[in-house]
């Protein structure tokens, strides 16, 4: 055997005597004894502290054991904690077994681009674009990508729908490009993420151009100001507004936009999951005459980060879209992870949604998430019944917003609200006026937390007005 040089000899020993992982291990433990009780947000101190890390790039190798210490040290005061107090953004938590199977999955470090490159994650790949056709419903031969999240979901889509609707037109866009290509319509609302509007501007049809439709007071898409769409349009609806957390009306929608000769894309980031259970299914009805999807794990599914999948009814399009070939990628019959992704190499991330929805199973899926919606009914309750909140939407899903009498009393009490770290909400604004956003995302949300948020919005409420 060849004579290893010091670093090579560090990391073999490393690898060997595993004390680097051991640590690691026992710091991560730690954590999750404490994940339930901690402050909601890291402290002051814990924000200064991060100036530690700013020193100078290392001139020589250093010891993996104090590497690790000096992360858990000042970067584990710095996290923000997945307990169920947490309603900022639409931030899901985990499901234990997801998180477990990921980190057996990290030993492994598989790359998924490939069936020959990782034939396990090739496999669970295959399992889960099945569970997820079973879930929602759909045509047997949609095809999953497993993404890094929606935002990227929703580029693959959209790459998708580019290359049918112009294939239609005698078009190929992946050899002509878009310069000189027939024109698509792009035709969505007035509510609808921002992540559709950069995946519009991404796929070159540029923001300028989008048709954009009006959308009630719950943020959902007025059906009858929709136009008359053709198949050179691009229709872009929304399952879960990310404030409101409205649907669009799939059911009076598709049906006709699909007649029309329309794609029909639907980004259901946190909302698609409602198709998966008993309770709300209503939500999405009509939804299977979409011809895409987008749909986050790592929000109301509960995965680890980062975790999205885009569901296409039109396997030629999205592998048309994506695909892309070389002498040294062996060709097989199997299916190749990486045509159905924008990414090449990349983590191996079905593993542990295959967890999740093999511990959830059917009637975990609608206990967990119709849990969510009545978490978020009691908040709503909770805050009508102390002074100083109006709830503004009706909560059919996770999601409440909130404001008090005037923007600056909601702004201040918000800001007290996340100071107070009991709890943390944010903001956004809703037809021009500012709110505070509450979206109940996690597995661990119980009655109690709820109660003990809605003490501290009242608590805040009193500090700011000085009663
Ligand atoms: C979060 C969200 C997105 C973006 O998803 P990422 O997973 O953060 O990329 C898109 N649409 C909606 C409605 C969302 O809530």
């Amino acid at each position: 055997m060849n004579k290893k040089n010091t670093l090579q000899a560090a990391m073999f020993a490393e690898m060997q005597n595993k004390d680097l992982f051991r640590k690691a291990k026992n710091h991560a433990f730690n954590y999750l004894n404490s994940a339930f009780d901690r402050t909601i947000f890291p402290t002051e101190k814990a924000l200064q502290n991060l100036e530690k890390f700013e020193e100078s790039m290392p001139e020589k190798s250093g010891n993996g054991e104090a590497i690790i210490d000096l992360l858990h040290l000042y970067g584990t005061p710095a996290t923000i904690p997945y307990n169920g107090r947490y309603f900022g953004f639409v931030n899901g938590s985990m499901i234990p077994t997801s998180l477990a199977a990921k980190n057996l999955s990290i030993y492994w470090d598989q790359n998924a681009a490939m069936h020959i490159m990782s034939p396990i994650t090739a496999k669970l790949e295959l399992v889960v674009q099945n569970w997820l056709i079973e879930l929602f419903g759909l045509p047997k031969h949609t095809v999953a990508g497993f993404v890094s999240g929606t935002s990227m979901a929703n580029l693959a889509a959209l790459t998708a729908a580019r290359f049918r609707l112009l294939k239609n037109k005698g078009w190929d866009v992946t050899e002509q490009g878009l310069f000189g290509a027939p024109k698509i319509r792009v035709v969505t609302h007035t509510h609808i993420h921002s992540s559709i509007l950069k995946a519009i501007s991404l796929a070159g049809f540029g923001k300028a151009n989008i048709e954009s439709v009006d959308c009630d007071e719950h943020g959902r898409i007025i059906p009858e100001n929709i136009p008359e769409l053709d198949d050179s349009t691009l229709l872009v609806l929304q399952a879960g507004n990310v404030s409101s957390g409205a649907y669009d009306n799939f059911e009076v929608i598709c049906k006709t936009a699909k007649e029309q000769g329309a794609w029909i894309h639907i980004d259901g980031a946190f909302g698609l999951w409602a198709g998966a259970t008993k309770r709300l299914k209503h939500l999405t009805k009509g939804f299977e005459h979409a011809d895409s999807y987008a749909v986050d794990g790592h929000k109301t599914l509960n995965t680890p980060y980062d975790s999205g999948v885009i569901l296409c009814q039109d396997e030629e399009a999205l592998v048309s879209a994506l695909h892309t070939s070389a002498s040294y990628l062996e060709s097989t019959n199997q299916r190749e992870g990486m045509y159905y992704t924008p990414e090449m190499s990349k983590r191996a991330r079905a593993i542990e949604m295959w967890a999740a929805l093999k511990y959830l199973g059917k009637e975990g899926i609608d206990e967990m998430i119709f849990g969510m919606h009545e978490r978020a009914k009691e908040f709503a309750r909770g805050l009508q019944n102390i002074e100083g909140f109006e709830v503004l939407n009706d909560i059919v899903y996770n999601q409440v917003i909130v404001q008090c009498e005037t923007d600056e009393l909601t702004l201040a009490v918000m800001h007290k609200i996340q100071e107070l770290r009991e709890c943390w909400a944010g903001g956004a604004t809703w037809y021009g006026r500012k709110v505070i956003r509450i979206s109940v995302c996690s597995w661990a949300t119980t009655s109690e937390d709820v109660n003990r948020s809605v003490a501290s919005f009242e608590k805040a409420y009193k500090h700011v007005v000085g009663v």
